[in-house]
This record gives structure tokens, C-alpha cells and sequence, in this order.
């Protein structure tokens, strides 16, 4: 046989995109365009039709300075000659066909005010009628918002559309079609029987009979199409594919769940503004696609949204509401937002998953069973154990599929975290959660499932996102040919739940997976946008001390509890969290915006505690130190008041020739003429800090040019430029008290400027560095050194309620890729019996290496990542001033440095009063924390203490209370009962023992 196979590839192609789709819409009428362009700020559908400015508009008008809103009405008249057939409205306002989402969209309206549907650039069509009658008027109105295309070409070029100060005002959009069209069903539908099938052929091998089989049928339908009436041959050409189409799946083909689904970006290149709409586009795409396919499901995430749609689009709620009932309209993921999980605290993380689970039992008595992350940057290690105390049992992501080195082993497995709970965890092999569904991509989904053999089903997610709209009646259409085809996997459109349900079923003993599911990719993201991240490290600190206090003075004093003010106060920061947000990867007014609210966040709090610690000390004058960590700090008890008892202590101070002497009974400390810290000296353990040859607290500045996604990616070549910023204009001691030195170091280098406050205080061994950077450099990461005389290979990072080790090795090129990690309050190096401890206040990104001593052995030398300033896609991304803390503890262990970090970012107040406050709450364990102490969420007035235990350790503590429970109970996270139950406690607390890393939620009664 000769092969024509290519030949009658160019036919097909040639076929369908100029016969037999243009026969879908074979006549057009037009329409009258009327457009009245708006305000900056959407408007209500109200507003604008009644404005009486609408003016006459056509197709190629211009349209849509950035950020605006226009308003399009379009009226006509469906002709008479199309009694009887189905008609649409067809509004194309400019859209760019090749990415759907990302771009302009419209909201339909009805002259009512009702909502019809979305308009994106592939669904940009509106049903007028099944069957018109001919003659009837048609009236709808576009809510459309021209949102500048960033990510068009993926050049990252640096541009000021992403703030509406910088914008320019040149309309983006072009109209290019709008008019009334004959759809015809009957073509729409050989439309789809001739794409499922040529896509998937051209999956197959050439050596596949199979795919021969389907060529020729293909080629023979063809011939069956009139070209001068497709709709008319329409019928006989499909009869010509029915036997192929029928032909069912081989036995042991891929099995597809496949997930309606829309990933929403919460905020990203457009703010949370237009989220909110782009939430009720799709939404209401989605709803009439649940009316007409009764086979769909769609799965929405982030409690947030929701929230969103019912505030502002209460009838579509209602809506979804009725269809979440149904099953149909499944809330998925249980969390407030899909949130980064590299850096918000741990109190932060569980609090995303308890406002969001919260949400959907309040709104829907529905009880999400997973944790649904597609896109967010890499999964912390503590997430195993918060979404199985969430009453959730497994983990849905895929964002490790874009690892720039290795290559994920798993897609379906069991994910243990750092306390050892297993979470079956399924990473969808067809690495996109905006599948369309196409041949392609389901080939790709079985062919990279890495559980073969083992299993045999993998979930989905199709739908465009962002904006695109969602599911298309396109993509139910292709799932439906697909459900049992020859070649095919069978793909079955059902919700998660029958998925996980099948998965597990079918793999009872799926392969483990350790620890961290860390990305090799995106690893600028622990410090771009510096100003966001400093708000969510302060507020979430402050948020556990205005709780804390808030709770003692109700329990002590009556004081109300201000349930409703921190629920929002809560809900705001979680919101920050947003996968495109607290990493510093959105545009400009999105940082503005977060940055913003985090400050009236901020000042809300401090009244909140202000409030509170007023109400605790009483009217007296005697000074009072409020200290809101949970450990003991200069004879103030964890979460208590007294007056001051710091023992006297003091500080010496000398100069030599090489500088200063800083020296305490714990600590000697020598800072030379350059600013930089030369000598460490640890008397008790007769130690030097500082290897020989180098120097601490080194700032660095290293060229920060990524190949892509640059507020994304910090790439590994940064490391082979960089300059010591070591000249300083100033080095001089600016404050010498008795108990207190500190050094004053000024460096400048090209346009910025370092100012920085090295401080020793009696008693204490460990060095405080203050630094203020007034930042004005671009595409340059900042780094902040500090050499230690320590031998190991690895290094602790604190993450959610404990920390996790990581090599800084490079044996293999696992270990290679993590040049770059995240670490929350605090980094730890140590070798046998010594380690030092590096805490911050605010800095997450961390680089640990080590290097040869001449001298024999290895150092370890600890950079913390201050500042970047990528250009894309925020061009003045980290510009300004910003201010970091640093405490370098030597001799530190690991309780040490749990200490530290929340001493230094819960710094002590002192309130004028004359009663000295008992802590609530006590652990008598320095390894048993108190993350959280609160007054229970259902009003009842209960006290929850929420404690982990933070060593790595098996850990017993006697937990004393300021008041006389009645009741002590383990609870979930969301505080209902769990397991263990009660617990038995005297009137003045309870013993506990707690595993290694375990949480504990308790729920504390009392009259
Ligand atoms: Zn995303």
C-alpha cells in the first residue's frame, strides 16, 4: 500500500478549518454595538444601562485603556428566514485566541441585570434560543475589563502595566466581531467526531494499525461531506466514523477522573479586584454548563472565592449553592486560598486550613476530604500532619512535575511529614491543571504515570483558568467520545472523591515519599517583594499575641473577646498568603494592595493587645513586661506580666587597633575597622566562631539575572559573580551603656545604602544585627554572611510546628538543586554537642554551604537572602527601605534556637499597671510549645491551646492553667473532638507526652 498518510493529514487539516468549521455558523446578521466606557473601577450592571451613555460603537472600534471597565450593549433582530434554528450571539472584543485566560473578558448580562455567562477567548458565544421563532428581539449587555497582557510572548519583559499609576492610557483591544449566527448542531458535533479522532491518531504509532484505521475512516468521511452543504452530509459523514468510534478502549488502558476545574489565580498579574470577577465569569459558564451536560462535574478550591462570589454575585451563589447540594459543584481543597506552604507560620497554615474548612461546612455542610495545590511553589514537610488533624485525608499538587533537575518519582503515593503522618498524595501525571482534554495531553497522562503496574488511574484537572472561563461544552464533548475509545484512555468526568476512593482502592500499598516536596524551581520566591513578607511575618506574630492577650483578659477580667475583628483580621493575612502573593511573584499594585492592608492589619492588632494588656496590668505606674512567647525571658514568665527582673549585667567595651572588643560573661565579640565581625569567642566552650581568614556578617551582592520568571527564579549561576560589600563610611560604637554596646556600621555602593547596628547586651550569648537597607538596585540579590567554625553536612530549618534537615552537600544532584531554601524563624548548624543558631525576623530564603579549611576539616558558612529586585513582573519590585533583625546565637542547640526565633519576633512590651499577670497557659517543657492560645471559635468561650512539640523528640510536660478547667479535650484543628478525647487534669492543669513534632489541639472548659 503506498502511504498518503501525510497527505491525508494536510486533507483533514485542511478540511476542518475551512469547510467544515465554518459550517457550524453558516449565516450571520449583525448587530448594533453601543458601548459606554466606564469608570476605572467596575460598575454595577444598574449603573450602566441606565446611565443613557451609551454610545453608537462598530466592530474595530478601539477599546479598554488598561484596567478599565467599558460596557458593550449589543441589540438586533434574529431574522425571520432562521425560524426554527438554534442562534447565538457571537462577541469577540479583541480577544488573542492562543491563551485563553490572561487577557480581556466579558460579563453577560441580561437587560435585567441577570447574569448569562462569560465571555473568553475560547467560549465567546451566547445562546439566544434552541429554536427561534424569527423576528424576535435580542439584548444583552458586556461588562468587559481590559486586563493588560503580561505573560503574551513569556519574555518577562519589564513593563508598567502592572500598577494603574504607571499604565499607560492607550486603549489594549480592538473589537473584531459581534453578530447574531445560525449554530448548527449537527456540524458542531462532526466537528468533534473528526478532532477526537484525528488527535488521537496522530498519538499513535505509525506502526499501530490502529491508527491507520482511523485515517482511513477519516479520509472515507470526508469524501462523505458535501462542501456545498455540510450541514446536509453532516449525518452521512458521522455515520462514516460511528464503527471507529465504537471500537472500546483496550482492556487495560489509563483510567482519566477528570475534573471540571478553573485554576483561579486568587491574585497575581491583576489584582484581587478583578479575581472577584474573574471568579463569577467562570462560575457562570460553569452553571450553564451543569444545565446542559448532566454528566459534569466541577471542582472549585480556595473558600475565598466563594466568599467572594456571595458577597457580590449573591444570585449566582444561590446558584452554586443549589448545584453544591446537587454533588455536581464540589468545593474542593479546604483551605481559606490556595497559600504558599514554604513560608506562612504554622499557626498561619493550620488557621488556612481551619477558615477554610470551616467555610464549607457553614455554607454548604460540606466536608472537604483533601488539600488541593496544583500550582503552589513546592510543599512543606509539615502539611502531612496539619491536613490529617484537618479531618482531610489526602493531597492533591503537581507543581514539582516543573523541577528544573530531577524528576519527581511519584504521582501517586503516600507523602509522611516530618512527625511521620501519611497522606496519600497524588501529583497528576498530566502535569497541567488547565487540561483541555485533547489526545495529547491524555497520552502524555499515561504514558508519564510513574505508578504503572502498580495502578492505573490518575485525576485530570481540565478547564481553562485565570480567566479563561473553565470547562468548555468543547472539552465535554471530547470526554464523552473518549469515555471508551480504542487508543484512548477512558476517561470518566467524576469528582475527586470517586477518584480518591478508586486510587486507594486500587493501590493498597503505594511507595513512601520522605519529607519536603521541595521545587527546583522558583527558589527566588522566599525573598522578592521583602515589604509583603515583612507584613505576614509581623501580623502573623502579632495576630498570636493580640489572641493570646485577647483571651487572658476575657478569662481574668471579662474583657469581651473580639471573635468578629480577629475572624477578619485572620482572613486578611490568609488572603496575603496566596500562592502569588506572599512569594512576591505578582505585579506591582498587588504588592501595594497586600503591603496596605498588612499595615491596617497591623494597627488593628496593636489596639487589639493594647486593649487587652491595659485591661491585664491594672491602673497602677509600675512598669510591666508583657512577654508573649512562649518561653520564660529575664524572669517573665511565657505569656505573662511582672516587673522587670533582668538581673544586672554587664557589657564590655574596648578598642584596638583592630577594632572593637565587644565582650559579655557569655560572648567576645570583635568587629574591625571594616564593620565586619572577625572573632566570635565562646568562653564556656573555649571556642572561636569565626574560621580562621573570614569574616561574619558579610553583606553580598550578586548579579540576579534568571533565565525566566524573574520574581520567580533565583538561578543556580548567580553564585559565580559577586562583590563583598566590605568598604563601610562609618564604623563607631553609637551606644555604650552598662549593659548594652552597640556598633554602628554605614556601607553605600552604587545607589543604596547599608546601615546596620551590631549589638551586644549583657548576659546574653548572642549578637544582635540590625540592618537597614535603603535598597535602589536592580536585578541584584542581597545576601548577608556569617562563616562558622562548625563541621557538619546538613542543616536544621524551622518550618510549621518543627524544622526539617537539609544536606548542603552536593553529592547528588538532589542535594545539588536545593541551593537555595526556605527557612521560617530560624537556621541551625551543628556538629556533635555545639551548634549555632541564626535567627530572623522577617528573611526566608537561606543558602548553607561548606568549604575546606586549610587548617584541617570543613566551616559552614550560613547567607540569609535580604532583598532582590527582579523587574518582572513588578519593574520597582523591593525598591525603598526595609529593615531586618538578626540574632546569631554560638552555642546554640536546637531548643536554643526554637527560643530564639520566637524571642525575636515576639519582642516583649512594657504597659504601665499595678498587677502583675499569671500566664494562662504554661508548659513546663521548653520543648513543648504553645503555638496558639485563643478562646474557641464557637463563641462558647472555651480556652484552645494549640502545642507541638518542637525538639524532634518525645517530649512529657505538665501544662499549668491561670484558671480552673472543668473539661480538657483533644480536638481537630477545628477544634472538634478527636480521638483521644478527655484528658485527665487537676484543677491547675494536666500532664501530657507528645511524639515527635505532634500537634495538639485542646479544648479547655471552664465555669
Ligand atoms: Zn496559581
Amino acid at each position: 500500500m503506498h502511504d498518503d498518510g501525510k497527505l491525508t493529514e494536510e486533507r483533514i487539516d485542511r478540511m476542518l478549518r475551512d469547510r467544515v468549521r465554518p459550517a457550524v455558523r453558516p449565516e450571520a446578521a449583525p448587530v448594533t454595538l453601543d458601548t459606554w466606557h466606564g469608570t476605572s473601577a467596575p460598575v454595577p450592571v444598574a449603573n450602566s444601562g441606565s446611565s443613557g451613555e451609551y454610545r453608537g460603537a462598530e466592530v474595530g472600534d478601539r477599546w479598554g485603556p488598561p484596567w478599565s471597565t467599558t460596557w458593550f450593549r449589543l441589540r438586533g433582530e434574529v431574522p425571520t428566514e432562521w425560524a426554527g434554528r438554534a442562534v447565538e450571539l457571537v462577541f469577540d472584543p479583541g480577544f488573542d485566541h492562543r491563551r485563553p485566560g490572561f487577557q480581556c473578558e466579558g460579563l453577560v448580562y441580561r437587560p435585567d441585570g441577570s447574569i448569562v455567562k462569560g465571555l473568553n477567548p475560547r467560549n465567546e458565544w451566547v445562546r439566544v434560543s434552541e429554536a427561534v421563532a424569527g423576528g424576535e428581539p435580542v439584548e444583552f449587555h458586556v461588562e468587559a475589563a481590559a486586563n493588560p497582557v503580561f505573560l503574551g510572548d513569556h519574555s518577562f519583559t519589564p513593563t508598567e502595566l502592572g500598577d494603574p499609576d504607571t499604565a499607560a492610557t492607550e486603549p489594549l483591544y480592538r473589537v473584531e466581531r459581534a453578530e447574531l449566527t445560525i449554530f448548527d448542531n449537527r456540524v458542531e458535533q462532526l466537528v468533534h467526531d473528526i478532532e477526537v479522532l484525528d488527535q488521537l491518531m496522530r498519538q499513535l504509532s505509525t506502526d499501530d494499525p490502529r491508527r491507520w484505521e482511523i485515517l482511513r475512516s477519516l479520509d472515507r468521511c470526508l469524501d462523505a461531506v458535501d462542501p456545498r452543504d455540510v450541514s446536509g452530509s453532516a449525518d452521512r459523514a458521522r455515520e462514516v466514523l460511528t464503527p471507529v468510534l465504537r471500537k472500546p478502549a483496550h482492556a487495560s488502558a489509563h483510567r482519566v477522573s477528570a475534573v471540571g476545574h478553573a485554576h483561579i489565580d486568587s491574585a497575581w498579574l491583576w489584582p484581587f479586584r478583578e479575581t472577584v470577577r474573574k471568579v463569577a465569569r467562570t462560575v457562570s459558564n460553569v452553571l450553564g454548563l451543569l444545565e446542559e451536560h448532566p454528566e459534569f462535574v466541577f471542582a472549585m478550591s480556595q473558600a475565598q472565592q466563594f466568599a467572594w462570589l456571595e458577597r457580590h454575585y449573591p444570585r449566582l451563589h444561590r446558584r452554586v449553592r443549589s448545584e453544591v447540594a446537587a454533588g455536581r459543584f464540589v468545593p474542593v481543597g479546604g483551605m481559606w486560598v490556595e497559600a504558599d506552604t514554604n513560608m506562612p507560620g504554622g499557626e498561619a497554615m493550620a488557621r488556612q486550613l481551619v477558615h477554610g474548612k470551616r467555610f464549607f461546612l457553614d455554607e454548604f455542610g460540606v466536608e472537604t476530604d483533601e488539600v488541593w495545590l496544583p500550582d503552589s511553589f513546592g510543599y512543606s514537610a509539615a502539611l502531612p500532619q496539619l491536613i490529617a488533624l484537618s479531618g482531610s485525608s489526602w493531597f492533591l499538587g503537581q507543581k514539582v512535575a516543573w523541577n528544573q533537575t530531577n524528576e519527581f518519582p511519584h504521582h501517586t503515593f503516600h507523602w509522611e511529614g516530618i512527625d511521620g503522618t501519611r497522606i496519600l498524595t497524588h501529583l497528576p501525571p498530566v502535569d497541567v491543571y488547565d487540561s483541555e482534554l485533547s489526545a495529547a495531553e491524555l497520552a502524555h497522562a499515561s504514558a508519564n504515570f510513574a505508578e504503572k503496574g502498580g495502578a492505573n488511574r490518575s485525576l485530570v484537572p481540565f478547564g481553562w483558568g485565570d480567566g479563561g472561563g473553565g470547562p468548555t461544552r468543547e472539552m465535554l464533548e471530547r470526554a464523552g467520545r473518549l469515555s471508551d475509545l480504542e487508543g484512548s484512555p477512558r476517561v470518566t468526568v467524576e469528582s475527586p472523591a470517586e477518584f480518591v476512593r478508586e486510587a486507594r482502592a486500587e493501590y493498597t500499598e503505594p511507595p513512601v515519599w520522605v519529607g519536603e516536596l521541595y521545587l527546583e524551581f522558583h527558589r527566588g520566591t522566599y525573598t522578592s517583594q521583602a515589604g509583603t513578607k515583612r507584613g505576614n511575618r509581623r501580623n502573623e506574630h502579632l495576630l498570636r499575641e493580640a489572641e493570646l492577650w485577647a483571651a487572658t483578659a476575657n478569662v481574668y477580667h471579662g474583657l469581651p473577646y473580639p471573635h468578629e475583628r480577629l475572624d477578619r483580621l485572620w482572613k486578611a493575612v490568609l488572603r496575603n498568603q496566596f500562592h502569588d502573593v506572599l512569594p512576591g511573584s505578582s505585579i506591582a499594585w498587588v504588592h501595594h494592595e497586600a503591603e496596605r492592608e498588612h499595615e491596617l492589619v497591623r494597627n488593628e492588632l496593636a489596639e487589639i493587645i493594647d486593649r487587652a494588656q491595659r485591661e491585664l496590668a491594672g491602673s497602677g505606674s509600675t512598669p510591666l513586661v508583657f512577654n508573649g512567647a512562649p518561653h520564660e525571658r529575664d524572669g517573665i514568665p511565657a505569656g505573662g506580666a511582672a516587673p522587670s527582673a533582668a538581673p544586672v549585667t554587664f557589657v564590655e567595651l574596648s578598642e584596638t587597633d583592630e577594632g572593637f572588643v565587644l565582650r559579655n560573661e557569655s560572648l567576645r565579640v570583635t568587629i574591625d575597622r571594616r564593620g565586619t565581625v572577625t572573632s566570635l569567642y565562646d568562653p564556656a566552650a573555649d571556642r572561636e566562631l569565626v574560621p580562621e581568614g573570614s569574616a561574619g556578617n558579610v553583606p553580598r551582592a550578586h548579579p540576579d539575572l534568571p533565565n525566566r520568571w524573574d520574581a520567580w527564579d533565583v538561578d543556580a549561576f548567580y553564585r559565580n559573580n559577586v562583590t563583598e560589600l566590605l568598604d563601610a563610611e562609618e564604623v563607631a560604637v553609637r551606644q555604650n551603656a552598662a549593659d548594652r554596646v552597640s556598633v554602628h556600621v554605614v556601607r553605600s555602593f552604587s545607589d543604596s545604602r547599608i546601615t546596620q547596628e551590631l549589638t551586644l547586651r549583657g548576659g546574653a550569648a548572642r549578637l544582635e544585627i540590625d540592618t537597614e537597607v535603603d535598597w535602589h538596585e536592580s536585578e541584584t540579590l542581597l545576601k548577608l554572611a556569617f562563616p562558622v567554625d562548625v563541621h557538619t553536612d546538613r542543616m536544621a530549618a524551622e518550618t510549621q510546628f518543627g524544622h526539617l534537615y537539609r544536606p548542603i552537600h552536593e553529592n547528588t544532584s538532589w542535594d545539588a538543586a536545593k541551593f537555595e531554601t526556605c527557612a521560617h524563624r530560624w537556621v541551625h548548624v551543628g556538629e556533635a554537642g555545639y551548634g549555632v543558631a541564626l535567627a530572623n525576623d522577617t528573611t526566608y530564603g537561606h543558602d548553607v554551604t561548606r568549604w575546606a579549611k586549610n587548617s584541617g576539616g570543613t566551616a559552614t558558612t550560613v547567607r540569609a537572602s535580604l532583598l532582590r529586585a527582579p523587574r518582572f513582573p513588578d519593574p520597582d519590585a523591593d525598591q525603598g527601605t526595609h529593615r531586618f533583625r538578626h540574632v546569631l546565637v554560638p552555642g546554640a542547640d536546637i531548643g536554643a534556637a526554637v527560643r530564639e526565633g520566637y524571642r525575636l519576633n515576639l519582642p516583649s512590651r512594657t504597659v504601665h499597671g499595678d498587677s502583675p499577670v499569671e500566664p494562662l497557659v504554661t508548659s513546663d517543657n521548653p520543648a513543648v510549645v504553645l503555638e496558639a492560645v485563643k478562646l474557641a471559635e464557637d463563641g462558647s468561650g472555651d480556652v484552645v491551646v494549640r502545642l507541638y512539640e518542637s525538639s524532634g523528640g518525645r517530649a512529657t510536660s505538665r501544662v499549668t492553667t491561670g484558671f480552673a478547667p472543668v473539661s480538657v479535650r483533644a480536638t481537630d484543628l477545628l477544634e472538634r473532638p478527636w480521638a483521644d478525647g478527655e484528658i485527665e487534669h487537676a484543677p491547675t492543669g494536666f500532664r501530657l507526652t507528645l511524639r515527635p513534632f505532634e500537634i495538639r489541639t485542646l479544648r479547655l472548659a471552664w465555669a
